[in-house]
């Protein structure tokens, strides 16, 4: 991990892509946090409205997404880099959103969230901010959770401080997560199912459902 003492709260607000100087920088990274807001949860309903990334020193940008845009060609760049593990919670929803809005195949991909189900089974408590609470001892606030975010131009404070928020503890999540497998020696399996994220957008892109079971 690239570890710098010198934490980042730099956030800033882009519209469209990145820039080539915040792509730059996000290239230099071995991880990245990622997460999405949209209008819903039905990608060929409910538009992409923001993308909020993070680098390992806590570096935020947060993409505003025009209504009806098809390509965002830096983020794709970013996204489909082999090199850098792209880390989401529940990666399945924001995967899906960007291979359907602008055909990325993300690709290495890390969720907390099925790390957290094959580590943390003595709790059924796998949202975000039971994860942040208990393993980075922050209390997340999630109260712009259900939120316009289709107004992407005039967003308040409080829907750009939470939407920060969500990629800022992915990182250290991450490792702290990896500890945890590893020492329960689930580690090998996790990433086999880190592995199938990207064939389940793509049946869930297709509509198919539970088509492995009886
Ligand atoms: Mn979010």
């Amino acid at each position: 991990m690239t570890q710098s003492s010198e934490k980042s709260n730099h956030f800033e607000v882009c519209d469209r892509d990145l820039s080539s100087e915040t792509l730059d920088r996000y290239l230099q990274a071995d991880a990245i946090a990622i997460d999405t807001e949209t209008m819903g949860l039905i990608p060929q309903r409910d538009r992409l409205c923001l993308v909020q990334l993070c680098d390992p020193i806590g570096y935020v940008t947060a993409i505003r997404i025009e209504k009806g845009q098809q390509e965002a060609p830096r983020l794709k760049q970013l996204l489909e880099n082999t090199n850098i593990i792209k880390i989401f919670h529940y990666a399945r929803f924001d995967v899906g959103q960007f291979k359907y809005n602008f055909a990325i195949e993300t690709t290495p991909i890390f969720c907390t969230k099925v790390a957290s189900k094959l580590a943390r089974t003595y709790t059924g408590s796998h949202g975000l901010k039971a994860l942040v609470q208990e393993l980075e001892g922050v209390e997340l606030d999630k109260s712009s959770q259900s939120s316009d975010w289709g107004n992407s131009q005039n967003l308040s404070e409080a829907q750009l401080s939470y939407a920060a928020n969500d990629v800022r503890y992915l990182i250290p999540l991450r490792q702290q997560l990896i500890t945890m497998l590893q020492r329960e020696e689930r580690w090998e399996i996790a990433q086999k199912c880190m592995n199938v994220i990207l064939l389940l957008v793509e049946l869930d892109l297709m509509y198919y459902k539970d088509i492995f079971e009886h």
